[in-house]
């Protein structure tokens, strides 16, 4: 293992996040975040089969002492449910998990979101450190204490927020996954040059062809860099009141997008939520010059960007734009005046807009 890059995140209950080469098999930094003798590990069956023993052996090697049991969920976004999270509680019970416990979530966001719920809710809570597998669960969902589970009537509808002890990044992980989802994470990478800053997705173009071969430099730079951002706006609004919004650039159209196709059960065409995304944030970025906001030639970079790190950049067909009007409105996106956005100024400089009239909106989607 390497030595890794190290970001703070700030607030109340502060933690640290480690990138680097190789560290599942670092059982001292892991075991560093047990407080007590328990700790169970969650994972899915997909990643459990590859990182599970591991991560067992490195701890056992590091804490002999520790009495630590794994349980491991059915792979994929419907599965982070009730019944999961019930089966969740009872591997820790059965475990004999006390106050000073700890959950080891390792796998992407479902397992990330799923497992940080249990440990919140777990004797009113319980330490949980996260081991992302994904992008995305390294750049966006291991960062910042939110955790949920899904309900039939809706995603993320039953949660808390509860910092992790501890976020550990192996980019090793990385070079399992599928091409689809460490394209999805990368849309959440570039959505931070996009909001905060214009040299970081400079970067991200010179380095395209090293992020899409995970090459472990570029991604630990990749990650770090996302982390830094997150952990900066996450530190200064924790519960999400005000700043945070700008984490959703791109995300109202994208929500709408991933509505109108249907969360579950849909064709294999369908856009995933990265993918989403990356389409919502080339239409927020011709909304923000539409409305004399920023300069057309940043929103045309943006989407080349997005375009050479293998993202969509075009709204699929068979979406229509009044259907993705109303989508937004029932997203509760929307004041008297109007929609409410995350637009930008030009790149890395993001900012919400209220009042956004409908008709700029359509004339938005309806662009080809
Ligand atoms: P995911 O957890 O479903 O992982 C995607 C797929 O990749 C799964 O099939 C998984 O088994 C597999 N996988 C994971 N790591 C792998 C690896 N290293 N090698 C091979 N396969 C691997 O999806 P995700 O995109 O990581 O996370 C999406 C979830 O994150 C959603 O439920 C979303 O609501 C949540 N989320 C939460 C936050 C937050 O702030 N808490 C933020 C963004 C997203
Ligand atoms: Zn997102």
């Amino acid at each position: 293992p390497v030595g890794g890059r190290v970001i703070e995140v700030g607030g109340e209950a502060p933690y640290a996040i480690t990138v680097g080469q190789g560290l599942l098999h670092d059982g001292d930094r892991i075991a560093h975040a047990l407080r007590g003798r328990h700790a169970l590990l969650v994972s899915d069956s997909h990643v459990a089969p590859l990182y599970a023993q591991i991560v067992e052996q490195a701890l056992h090697a590091a804490r002999p002492d520790l009495v630590l049991a794994r349980w491991v969920m059915p792979a994929g976004e419907q599965y982070k449910t009730l019944v999961q999270y019930g089966a969740c509680l009872d591997a820790l019970a059965q475990l004999g998990a006390t106050r000073d416990a700890c959950v080891i979530a390792l796998g992407g966001g479902v397992v990330g979101d799923l497992a940080g719920f249990a440990a919140a809710s777990w004797m009113r809570g319980i330490d949980c450190v996260q081991l992302p597998t994904t992008l995305l669960a390294m750049v966006d969902s291991s960062v910042g204490g939110k955790t949920a589970v899904d309900l039939p009537q809706g995603k993320n509808l039953v949660g808390a927020f509860h910092p992790p002890r501890a976020v550990i990044a192996d980019t090793t992980a990385l070079h399992t996954l599928p091409d689809r989802e460490l394209r999805a994470g990368l849309a959440e990478v570039a959505k931070y040059g996009a909001i905060f800053d214009r040299q970081f997705l400079a970067w991200l173009e010179r380095h395209s062809r090293d992020l899409l071969a995970r090459d472990d430099a570029a991604m630990a730079e990749a990650i770090a860099r996302s982390c830094e951002f997150k952990a900066d706006v996450v530190s200064r609004d924790p519960y999400e009141r005000g700043h945070r919004a700008l984490l959703n650039f791109g995300h109202t159209f994208g929500h709408a997008i991933e509505a109108e196709q249907g969360y579950a059960g849909v064709g294999r065409d369908a856009l995933n939520h990265g993918e989403a995304v990356a389409v919502g944030m080339v239409l927020a970025a011709r909304l923000s010059t539409l409305l004399g906001l920023a300069p057309a030639e940043d929103a045309t970079a943006l989407e080349s960007l997005l375009a050479t790190l293998g993202l969509p950049v075009r709204l699929p067909e068979r979406l229509a734009p009044a259907a993705l009007l109303a989508r937004m409105y029932l997203d509760k996106k929307a004041d008297a005046q109007g929609l409410r956005f995350v637009l930008w100024g030009g790149a890395g400089e993001g900012r919400v807009v209220a009042g956004v009239p409908d008709d700029a909106v359509l004339a938005v989607l309806r662009t080809p």
